[in-house]
């Protein structure tokens, strides 16, 4: 976890507080069903407290039902939700110190940007003075002060979606939950906005839980992720375990570009082979699939090309593209595998390979990791 960083704040080193190992939420055997499809399937998860906690996964696979059953809008056909070690399953939403962030601001329209935020106390009978006091800390948290007297549609969607994190935030909840909230911006604000939720976590101590699809923004955002594939948590932990030590194929490709080479663990030693019969060694990881089918994970900016003459798989480039910070060569390799290769990009040096040079790829071993099916 990331989480006992030196912050730089008016000048002084502030040491951010670290994050408690206790478990603070529990998802104990969480699952839950529509008619006969399982949207969930036997959910274990511990968070701690103070934690940004992101799921993550493609569409379907059941992350804002986890999110809905944390928050109590769903029940659970079983399995138990505890908060602090009580239990908090049978709690209606209301009652449960979590709020909800959703993708659609859903901000009232009539109500300027201080009377949006102070909506929620004011419903909950909070005199005026402190409801002055917390809309006015709210809003200083997520910047916009000066802007609290406009309405919703005076507002640009960053903004609109600052209002909606300032009035989630105002309420004190011990945890917030997060539904794709980014998902409306454009790339450039979400990359921004992705740094000021971050940070807010941070200031506020407060553990997130976070839903995306986006593995950039989990990787950027998150001290752990949890990945889900079919109702269930396949892989979980932090943003450079899941990159650099992916234990499915289906996380190395979900996560980032990889090159997956299908490759079998040869009994009683640490090299792989080909279908095709290339050999090569493996890198030093605790457990080998001997003799199964496996997968020999590279990241294309850990492989480098190398004349034909040198040493690595030997193969014929297909395809060179220009990304800006870097080059991606396509290389055929022998057994048909295609390879991306990252090329840092430096305009003082040439390009080196065209399409149809022969090349040979190879990578430091221990930059490599095996994945199962
Ligand atoms: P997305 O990223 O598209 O929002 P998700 O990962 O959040 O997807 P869920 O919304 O949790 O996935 O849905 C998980 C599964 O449960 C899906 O197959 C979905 O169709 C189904 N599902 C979710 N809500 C309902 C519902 N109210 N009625 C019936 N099926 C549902």
């Amino acid at each position: 976890m990331s989480t006992v960083s030196a912050r730089i704040n008016a000048g002084a080193v502030v040491q951010a507080p670290a994050v408690s190992r206790q478990p603070f939420l529990e998802l104990r055997g969480l699952s839950k069903s529509f008619g006969s499809a399982h949207a969930i399937d036997a959910v274990d998860l511990s968070l701690a407290q103070g934690e940004f906690f992101s799921i993550l996964g493609p569409s379907g696979c059941g992350k804002t039902t986890t999110l809905r059953l944390i928050a109590g809008f769903e029940r659970p056909r079983s399995g138990r939700i505890l908060l602090e070690g009580r239990d908090i399953t049978d709690q209606p939403p209301e009652k449960r110190p979590i709020n909800t962030v959703f993708q659609s601001y859903a901000l009232f329209a009539h109500l300027d940007v201080a009377e949006n935020v102070a909506f929620g106390l004011r419903e909950d009978g909070v005199p005026k003075k402190e409801r002055l006091e917390r809309v006015n800390e709210a809003l200083s948290l997520v910047r916009l002060e000066e802007l609290a007297s406009r309405r919703p549609n005076e507002l640009s969607g960053g903004q609109q979606q600052r209002v909606a994190l300032a009035r989630a935030v105002v309420k004190r909840p011990r945890i917030l939950l997060l539904d794709e909230p980014l998902g409306a911006l454009d790339l450039q604000l979400r990359k921004t906005m992705q740094i000021e939720l971050k940070a807010l976590q941070e200031r506020l101590g407060m553990t997130f839980v976070y839903v995306t699809h986006d593995q950039e923004e989990a990787l950027t955002m998150s001290d752990r992720i949890a990945v889900m594939r079919g109702g269930r948590v396949c892989q979980l932990g932090s943003p450079e375990d899941i990159y650099d030590r992916p234990t499915t194929r289906y996380v190395a490709d979900f996560i980032g570009a990889s090159n997956c080479l299908p490759v079998t663990v040869a009994h009683g030693t640490r090299e792989y082979s080909t279908a095709n019969g290339i050999r090569g060694p493996l890198p030093d990881i605790p457990y080998l699939p001997q003799g199964e089918r496996a997968y020999l994970v590279i990241r294309p900016e850990c492989c480098h090309l190398e004349p034909a003459a040198g040493t690595g798989l030997l193969g014929r480039v297909t395809e060179v593209l220009f990304k800006g910070m870097y080059r991606s060569y396509h290389v055929r390799i022998e057994d048909g595998t295609t390879f991306t290769v990252a090329d840092p990009h430096r305009p003082s040096e040439s390009r080196p390979w065209t399409v149809g040079d022969q090349v040979r790829v190879s990578w430091p071993v221990n930059e490599s990791w095996l994945a199962t099916d």
